[in-house]
């Protein structure tokens, strides 16, 4: 295939991946967009093959290392509970990064191979974008296990902070500007490409411990446009331009995701990148002082009695729900209130579960109707008005500590503002706190009913004793 030819089907390869992101924007569009991304991927791959310029033995290599990272690929895709989803993610993203790193290492070995000048003889423009996919590789990779590290609980999710961290950051970060030009300089000197890839190391690393609780969505989304800038970057050293657009499109969309979750979380999008979000550093600080308090205990026979009574009730979904699986019993449970005249609403914090659009994805999974489903901001003022707030398995996203606490690492966060309604249900299985590790004072509200159990299992409970 000659060189226009490629870069055409390229061209079309691209048009399809901004299709795909167009596609994923909306659950009822986004099997479509999935499946324009995945013909958009296949005609970038076959484009590079029909390429040339490879011989048998190596397109043989790399077809084996397509099986092998596909198959795993599949079975982690196939294996992954929906809940462990932002840890796989995290996990990828720093493969993204290893490989840029990798890419980088051969482009300085073999220059030749890529067309960008022999040995010590390497294009000006190439070190400079060599460096540049490296450090961002880098810093990528070790963000990534970390942020693995703790979405998994492998670590803890608290910040982890010291003093003179941000100053640290910030010296880390003029270093590795400085390595850069230097290693420019030098025409592409192996002992600068290592330092500049140890420094970025060690800045991944740091960029993100002090980062935790309530904040790690934020990180997630950050990181993914992080791999994305990498691979254009290492797009631009080898001349791919698959690989460019490609990535520039992950770079950016990651990033207007980021803005969008900051803007959610109340959080500045330079304190995310810069690494720590001013946070108190220990979740403990937030907790209120609530032993001893009273707490009331509801049923499902008491949920049912006050359901029916009600003429609207809006439902708060969050982590347990998905957890538990509760979100087909959930939506029969809505479908038997609207028959009996109820008014059902549902209300979506920007960061309930553990991803980005979690909540949307399970109830658009049990065909809930997109138009009972509303967004923060659009809701917000409606609590007020319901007899009934039903909040199943969510915690962080109610808790008025984000509003009243200075000191818990939730402040600022906008929350739903369940406690406005006259009754506020919560299901969950115990008193225990949410992903922030902060308390939630509304379970001792005077109109706060705790229904311990398992979302399901107490959803189900409910919808059955609706029926009696
Ligand atoms: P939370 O993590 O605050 O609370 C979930 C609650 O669900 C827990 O308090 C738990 O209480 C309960 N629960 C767990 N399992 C079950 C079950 N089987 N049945 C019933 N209840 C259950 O969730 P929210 O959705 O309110 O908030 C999300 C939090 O996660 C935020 O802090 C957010 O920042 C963070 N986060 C979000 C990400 C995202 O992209 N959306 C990514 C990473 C973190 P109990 O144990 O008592 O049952």
């Amino acid at each position: 295939m000659n060189q226009s030819l490629t870069s055409f089907a390229y061209l079309v390869a691209a048009v399809l991946f901004i299709l795909a992101l167009r596609g994923l924007s909306h659950p009822t569009t986004s099997r479509q967009g999935n499946k324009f991304g995945i013909v958009g991927m296949l005609i970038a791959i076959l484009a590079t093959f029909a390429h040339g310029g490879m011989n048998f033995g190596w397109m043989l290599v790399i077809l084996l290392g397509m099986a092998i990272g596909g198959g795993i690929g599949l079975v982690a895709a196939q294996k992954i509970k929906m809940t462990a989803l932002p840890q796989l993610v995290a996990a990828f993203h720093s493969l993204v990064g290893l490989a840029a790193v990798f890419v980088a290492a051969s482009a300085l070995n073999a220059p030749q191979s890529f067309g960008i000048g022999t040995p010590h003889h390497i294009h000006l423009e190439s070190l400079i974008e060599m460096s540049l996919g490296l450090a961002i590789g880098a810093i990528t990779f070790t963000g990534s296990l970390i942020a693995f590290a703790k979405l998994q609980a492998l670590m803890k999710g608290t910040p982890i902070t010291f003093r003179g961290q941000h100053q640290l950051n910030a010296a880390l970060g003029i270093l590795i500007v400085v390595l850069v030009v230097l290693f420019v300089a030098s025409g592409g000197s192996a002992i600068l490409f290592t330092l500049i890839a140890l420094t970025a190391l060690a800045l991944g690393f740091l960029l993100i411990i002090p980062i935790g609780g309530a904040d790690m969505p934020v990180v997630v989304s950050m990181l993914n446009s992080y791999s994305g800038w990498a691979a254009s970057g290492i797009g631009f050293t080898i001349g791919n331009l698959a690989l460019i657009v490609t990535g520039a499109l992950v770079g950016s969309s990651g990033a207007i995701l980021s803005y969008i979750m900051c803007k959610g979380m109340n959080r500045s999008i330079i304190n995310v990148i810069a690494g720590g979000f001013g946070s108190s550093g220990d979740a403990a600080v937030g907790a209120t002082n609530n032993e001893g308090k009273a707490v009331k205990i509801g049923s499902a026979d008491d949920a049912a009695f006050i359901m029916k009574n009600a003429s609207k009730v809006i439902v708060v979904p969050g982590y347990g729900m998905a957890v538990a699986q509760a979100q087909h019993a959930l939506r029969e449970m809505g479908d038997i209130l609207k028959e009996d005249g109820v008014e059902v609403k549902y209300a979506i914090h920007p960061v309930a579960g553990r991803m980005p659009g979690h909540m949307n994805v399970l109830l658009a999974e049990a065909s809930v109707p997109y138009d009972e489903v509303f967004e923060l901001e659009q809701i917000n003022n409606e609590f007020s008005t319901a007899d009934v707030v039903y909040v199943i398995g969510a915690n962080d996203v109610t808790n008025p500590a984000a509003k009243s606490n200075p000191a818990s690492p939730i402040f600022g966060m906008p929350i739903l503002e369940v406690d406005k309604a006259k009754t506020v249900l919560f299901v969950k299985r115990s008193m225990a706190s949410g992903y922030a590790g902060v308390d939630n004072e509304l379970f001792f509200r005077d109109n706060t009913m705790m229904l311990f159990g398992d979302a399901k299992k107490m959803t189900e409970e409910i919808v059955q004793a609706l029926g009696d």
